[in-house]
């Protein structure tokens, strides 16, 4: 062998494909190892040097031997051109085949061969198409969006459901744009970015989408890095979680929610309670918890439905919520209760307050449907710290408390803590005893005379409202009117005096007393409600008494309460006949040109004015104008409180119209005014 011979040898012999040389007469001219090894050729074989043989031993290993035979038949061995194609073979494998011409001097002497196993190869582009084609289905079909953008934010592709998510008909709307435009918080998305390592990819996290009409959805989105054709670019899969988070919102609000009035339910009540304990432990504050309870609820739903039932717990809701502060907490645990948590109470008079203004929330009518319906409440207090330090004990006291409202005829509220000092205290009598008083007809009215300053004869009777309390005898308004204002009782026991004045009006008329008024006290409560000028003039048909001879007394304070829908009550009742007259005047401070609005025919000077009058410059001075203006702006002006001849005297000469008192007589039941013709007051003329 020469040297080149070697080379050529060793070169043939080192390449990884079967090089078989042949000529036209069959020959082989040359083969190389890989020949024998890729067909399997036997010892016996390999030395041949008749290429049939060899090739009838290759032609059996093939899938398709026939097929290969016939296409063998056709070849044009003097062809110059180099042929390519593959051979599948029984196993499996599969080698291409290749062919070139040789030539010797110029003339085409024979072919070379070569074979090269591709099975590996073809294996894996098929995987990879396989995977590719997978790839298409997952990226069209998918319910997820999926998209694809530089790294800059360009995007290059996206699926239908990207798309969709959008808001775009096709995926060829959004292509093209920055994927910053969707994403309702860019940075967000830009950070995730940040986070990559190479070639990782990162877990999804939730984000704000933008759609093309400007409504958001959350998303989550996971984002992998991935590399095609040499670039650098992020695959996103994005998963629309709204349905879900509003699904998963619902589910977490309904578990700290009462369904019907969406307020807190009893589980994140409690939880408020345990935070608002430690809060005010803090700050050193104290903190209340109220139960409400609705009296006789049962009957609403009996009588009503349970529909109209439903409908009154939302309305009461929206009412008692809209008197929570900040930090309070409104429960509804369920059937007619709520319940209240106070948080940083500074006193204990605050609490009092808040459980007044509940109850009068409470009791203001209802409009269900076209009925008006009247609710009363009963309210348990317990205090944080003295009545419990924790939330058990503390809703535990509270509970004591209702039930000790209850006992004490409902529509009140009772504090835990206070209630043994309470019990014994005048004004815990008087609130919670009040209205059965009202209702056990324990009120009675008694008469004051009003005379005429001029010569004393009496002109009217003032009804003044007096408890004969069981226990502890005659009680006299300055211990119940307030607490009758705040618990709003005053209206119903306002009522009761009003009857009754007019009817004993009546009657003395008829006795003898001809021409004598009767003048009730009305409170701002009264005023307030809605058809106040229509239950007086109700009372006087029923009563039978002129009009002429009733006379409405307000305070100066009521007058200036929201003056315009107290005016226009008082021209209704004025128009109907009705005098009217300030009460109290001077106390207040409105002006006397302030009342020329209101329609009222008199006015009365407070007794603190009048007692002092022969005694106090001043004072005199001041009822002297008093009387004055009034009579300027037409006003009869009746002097209270005189006690003395030189008070009657001074009024007298000041032109005052009127005078009352007890040098005229204190109040006393009508029926000893009555057989007291005896008694310096003389009959009216
Ligand atoms: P008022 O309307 O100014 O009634 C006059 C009060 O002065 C009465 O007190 C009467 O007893 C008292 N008085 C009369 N003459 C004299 C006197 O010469 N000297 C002194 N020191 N006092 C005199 P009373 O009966 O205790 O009533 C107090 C207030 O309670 C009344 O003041 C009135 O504002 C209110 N009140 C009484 N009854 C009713 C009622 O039925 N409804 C309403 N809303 N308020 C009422
Ligand atoms: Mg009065
Ligand atoms: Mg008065």
């Amino acid at each position: 062998m020469t040297p080149l011979e070697s080379l050529l040898r060793s070169t043939i012999e080192s390449a990884d494909e079967g090089i078989l040389v042949l000529d036209h007469q069959g020959h082989i001219v040359l083969q190389n190892r890989r020949v024998a090894e890729m067909w399997n050729v036997p010892p016996e074989l390999s030395q041949t040097s008749d290429a049939r043989a060899l090739i009838h031993h290759a032609v059996q290993q093939l899938a398709d031997p026939d097929g290969f035979l016939a296409r063998a038949r056709t070849f044009d061995r003097l062809a110059a051109t180099p042929t390519h194609d593959t051979l599948d073979l029984k196993d499996g494998r599969i080698y291409e085949r290749r062919s070139i011409p040789y030539r010797v001097e110029g003339a085409i002497a024979g072919r070379v061969w070569k074979f090269r196993d591709i099975t590996a190869e073809r294996e894996a582009q098929r995987a990879l198409e396989r995977s590719e084609k997978r790839y298409r289905m997952l990226f069209e079909r998918n319910l997820a969006g999926v998209y694809i953008c530089t790294s800059d934010g360009l995007i290059t592709e996206c699926n239908p459901a990207f798309a969709r998510m959008l808001g775009a008909e096709t995926p060829s709307a959004i292509i093209g744009d920055r994927i910053s435009k969707y994403h309702v918080a860019p940075a967000e998305r830009l950070e995730l970015t940040k986070m990559f390592g190479p070639g990782s990819a990162i877990p999804a996290i939730e984000l704000g989408l933008r759609r093309l009409n400007g409504s958001e959805l959350r998303v989550l989105e996971s984002v992998a890095r991935v590399e095609i054709d040499g670039a650098m670019l992020f695959q996103s899969t994005v998963v629309d979680i709204n349905d879900l988070k509003r699904a998963e919102e619902q589910i977490r609000f309904h578990a700290y929610h009462d369904v019907l009035t969406c307020l807190p339910n009893q589980q994140l009540f409690r939880d408020r309670v345990r935070v608002g304990i430690a809060h005010a432990s803090r700050n050193q504050k104290n903190a209340a918890v109220l139960i409400i309870d609705l009296d006789h609820f049962k009957k609403v739903n009996d009588t009503l439905g349970h529909t109209m039932g439903d409908e009154a717990l939302v309305l009461l809701a929206e009412r008692l919520s809209g008197v929570l502060r900040k930090g309070d907490t409104l429960a509804r645990p369920g059937g007619d209760e709520f319940h209240l948590l106070i948080a940083d109470l500074d006193s204990m008079a605050d609490v009092e307050r808040i459980a007044r203004k509940l109850l009068h929330i409470v009791a203001k009518p209802l409009r269900l449907g076209d009925r008006e319906v009247f609710l009363t409440a009963s309210i348990g207090v317990a205090l944080f710290p003295a009545d419990g330090l924790d939330d058990e004990t503390l809703m535990k006291s509270a509970d004591n408390a209702l039930f000790e409202a209850k006992q004490m005829g409902r529509n009140t509220y009772s504090v835990s803590s206070l209630e043994l000092n309470r019990k014994t205290s005048e004004r815990f009598i008087i609130e919670n005893h009040l209205r059965s008083a009202i209702d056990h007809g324990q009120f009675e009215v008694h008469y004051q005379p009003v005379v005429n300053a001029r010569d004393h004869t009496v002109i009217a009777f003032e009804a003044l409202a007096r408890w004969q309390h069981h226990e502890r005898g005659l009680l006299l308004p300055v211990e119940f009117i307030r607490i009758a204002e705040e618990t709003g009782l005053i209206v119903p026991l306002g009522e009761l005096v009003l009857r009754r004045a007019c009817s004993d009006a009546a009657a003395w008329q008829k006795n003898g007393l001809q021409n004598v008024r009767v003048a009730v006290n009305i409170s701002q409560k009264q005023l307030q409600r809605s058809d106040f000028a229509g239950l007086v003039e109700q009372v006087l048909r029923e009563t039978e008494l002129p009009a002429e001879m009733l006379e409405l007394e307000i305070t100066e304070s009521v007058a200036a309460e929201d003056p315009e829908a107290t005016i226009a009550v008082l021209r209704k009742l004025r128009d109907a006949g009705i005098r009217l007259s300030i009460d109290d005047m001077g106390t207040g401070y409105s002006s006397l040109a302030y009342l020329k609005h209101f329609p009222v025919t008199t006015v009365k000077v407070d007794k603190s004015f009048v007692s002092s009058v022969t005694t106090d410059r001043s004072d005199a001075a001041i009822v002297a104008a008093v009387i004055g203006v009034a009579h300027s702006l037409e006003m009869e002006v009746i002097a209270e409180g005189v006690e003395t001849d030189e008070q009657a005297a001074f009024l007298h000469q000041q032109r005052c119209n009127f005078l009352q008192g007890f040098r005229f007589g204190e109040p006393m039941k009508i029926d000893e005014w009555l057989a007291a013709t005896v008694t310096p007051v003389q009959q009216a003329r």
